[in-house]
């Protein structure tokens, strides 16, 4: 049987789709189009030595070893928020590229576990590093990202590349609705909001860091002190 010739889609289908950019690209689709027009085909840390040979065989290449320079195949990770020091700054909603974490301003935030793609994107925006990655065991892992004739397992895959195409859509379209004097005015107001931001989030700085000491003070005093 003649060999399907490579497109993007196709190698974009054999990639995870957790949109963590370690390959040094903007999303699995991008790293596709790159791979397609030459890029070497290791450098995706979550799909590891089996994606790379899956991407090989699409290829009519040799397969070869992860390039570690852009990470080392782990087991699958999700982020979980340590919700009582969020402080709802929202910083961490727009880093995630398939909008897995649920919040508004000044509220709680939280990340919906089951549609988390642990690509950590949203540890570094957090302020008071209230999110941590932890794994969730070798079984789930091998579950998402079990590979089948035609690539990854495309469950959980899919879901994320459908949610993150849907972030892009909404992104360009409300970029798209605004006349240039309105885009300047949001510029303009976003600054604004900016410095606001950053003021509230040192006020609750100060205000986490006040409460830990407390709890701290309060774990350390013994029984017989008032
Ligand atoms: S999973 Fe991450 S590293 Fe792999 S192709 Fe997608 S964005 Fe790149
Ligand atoms: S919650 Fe964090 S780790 Fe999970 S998909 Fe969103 S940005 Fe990535
Ligand atoms: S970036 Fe951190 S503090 Fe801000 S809303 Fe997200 S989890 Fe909470």
């Amino acid at each position: 049987m003649q060999k399907a010739i490579p497109t993007v889609e196709i190698i974009n289908n054999a990639l995870p789709q957790t949109q963590c950019q370690k390959c040094g690209f903007e999303g699995c689709k991008p790293y596709a189009q790159a791979i397609l027009n030459g890029e070497p085909l290791n450098q995706c840390p979550p799909g590891g030595d089996r994606v790379i040979k899956v991407l090989a065989e699409i290829m009519g290449q040799e397969t070869k070893p992860l390039n570690r320079s852009h990470g080392i195949f782990e087991t699958r990770k999700i982020a979980v928020i340590r919700e009582e020091e969020c402080i709802g700054c929202t910083k961490c909603l727009p880093a995630c590229p398939v909008d897995a974490i649920l919040g508004s301003a000044k509220r709680m935030h939280v990340v919906i576990t089951a549609e988390c793609s642990g690509c950590d994107l949203c540890i570094d925006p957090c302020p008071v590093d209230c999110i941590e990655m932890k794994p969730i065991g070798q079984q789930t892992e091998l579950k998402d990202f079990s590979i089948t004739e035609g690539g990854i397992n495309q469950n959980l895959s899919a879901q994320w590349a459908t949610r993150h195409d849907n972030k892009n859509v909404r992104t360009a379209r409300s970029l798209q609705s605004f006349s240039p004097q309105k885009l300047e005015q949001l510029k303009h107001n976003s600054n604004f909001s900016r410095e606001r931001a950053r003021v509230e989030i040192q006020e609750a700085i100060i205000r986490v860091r006040k409460r830990k000491e407390l709890l701290k003070s309060r774990t350390l005093r013994k029984p017989d002190e008032s």
